[in-house]
């Protein structure tokens, strides 16, 4: 992947006299320390850019991961993390004819790409090298104004209100993609390992997708809730000694698909071993570190083990189709955005039901 690249200018110095317009941001300083609220420029709108008001924005672990530096791959502080904003367009650079003043669109973690590399040509532009970042490589929706590009906005459809739509733009395209990755056809049985923020939008598209559900986690109130969206088969990854024997059993062999959305290497080594002979287990979430791979029984079993990186625009679109047809909904929990690193604590210790999306009606 190409070096990073980071728009400094947009994260102005902590002195709002100096600016006549400004907003309120949540910045990340320094990693590993919290987050900073402040006063910043409302950046401005350059050629080919839109500039848009936050109506929502939900809160992703990936920010955690983003707000300690967690992999290899680091954006520069200081930047304002957040890649599930949705938000009302209120101006358009010079150029810009794809989308209009007053449009509710999202500004997802695939902020850009370059359009023209072999990835962009084939509809794979998630794994552009050219790919910028929302809240990472560019900043992101934890502040009331968030630049972006109407070439990778996600088009919000009317009748879908900002805060639903938040988690959609990311853990639902991300999971959403992610069960196509594993191939399973509708009957066959899928395992969703971590049933958070990913998890319980996995669980229903899984399920409009017309496959069974196994859902793992390590918390009982996140598999009763697993349970009570249409997951057939539960499995407490911290209380049942073999998860993987306890998968393979309740399913007849193991599932044909796996999807492992928990942010713990743990999970990692143990989704492997709910695989179905000849089955497909995608890798989405994405701990610090590497795991342990079971070669002999991954060779032997015919199995396939593939990463999978959010989703293109036409996942977006699709995903977002789901939620407008009834057949997905997140269930969210809203926060301001000064509640941030209380918000931040909850989620590294597990204490997040489902989703937490920011509303910037509520200071
Ligand atoms: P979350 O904190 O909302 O949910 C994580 C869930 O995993 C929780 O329910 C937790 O109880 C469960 N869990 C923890 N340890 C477990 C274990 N050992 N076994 C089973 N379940 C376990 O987090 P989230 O927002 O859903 O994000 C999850 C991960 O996905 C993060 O690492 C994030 O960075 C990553 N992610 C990846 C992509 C991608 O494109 N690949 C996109 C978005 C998020
Ligand atoms: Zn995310
Ligand atoms: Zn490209």
């Amino acid at each position: 992947m190409a070096a990073l690249t980071f728009d400094p200018t947009v994260v102005a110095t902590p002195n709002p006299s100096r600016f006549k317009r400004t907003m309120h941001a949540a910045v990340v300083e320094a990693f590993g320390h919290p987050l900073v609220l402040r006063e910043v420029e409302i950046p401005t709108v350059g050629p080919g850019q839109i500039l848009i008001k936050t109506e929502a924005c939900g809160v992703c672990h990936t920010d955690l991961h983003a707000a300690d530096g967690d992999w290899p791959l680091k954006p520069v502080p200081p930047f304002i993390p957040g890649h599930e904003a949705i938000g009302m367009v209120t101006e358009v650079g010079a150029g810009v004819s794809l989308v209009k003043v007053g449009d509710r669109v999202g500004v997802p973690w695939l902020y850009s790409a370059c359009g023209h590399c072999e990835y962009c040509l084939s509809a794979w532009e998630t794994v552009c090298p050219g790919a910028q970042f929302g809240g990472y490589t560019r900043n992101g929706g934890f502040a009331e104004y968030v630049l972006a590009d109407p070439k990778y906005v996600a088009h919000i459809p009317a009748g879908l209100r900002p805060d639903e739509a938040a988690p959609l733009i990311c853990a639902g395209v991300t999971t959403y993609k992610g069960l196509k990755e594993t191939g399973a056809r509708p009957g066959e049985w899928v395992t969703i390992s971590g049933c958070g923020g990913l998890g319980h939008l996995a669980i229903q598209y899984a399920i409009a997708m017309g496959l069974r559900v196994c859902a793992v986690d390590i918390d009982d109130a996140k598999l009763a809730h697993a349970t009570a969206l249409g997951a057939e088969l539960v499995v407490n990854a911290r209380t049942v000694p073999d998860a993987g024997a306890a998968v393979k059993a309740g399913t007849g062999g193991g599932t044909h698909g796996v999807l492992i959305t928990a942010p713990s290497l743990i999970a990692f080594k143990q989704g492997v071993a709910m695989v179905r002979k000849h089955g497909t287990c995608v890798l989405v979430g994405l701990p610090a570190g590497d795991f342990p791979f079971p070669l002999f029984d991954v060779v032997a079993n015919c199995i396939t083990v593939r990463g999978s990186f959010v989703g293109t625009r036409k996942d977006m679109a699709e995903a977002l189709q789901f939620a407008v047809d009834g057949k997905v909904k997140a269930d969210i929990e809203l926060q301001p955005l000064s509640a941030i690193n209380d918000v931040f604590a909850r989620l590294h210790h597990g204490d997040v039901a489902a989703r937490v999306v920011i509303d910037f009606r509520k200071h």
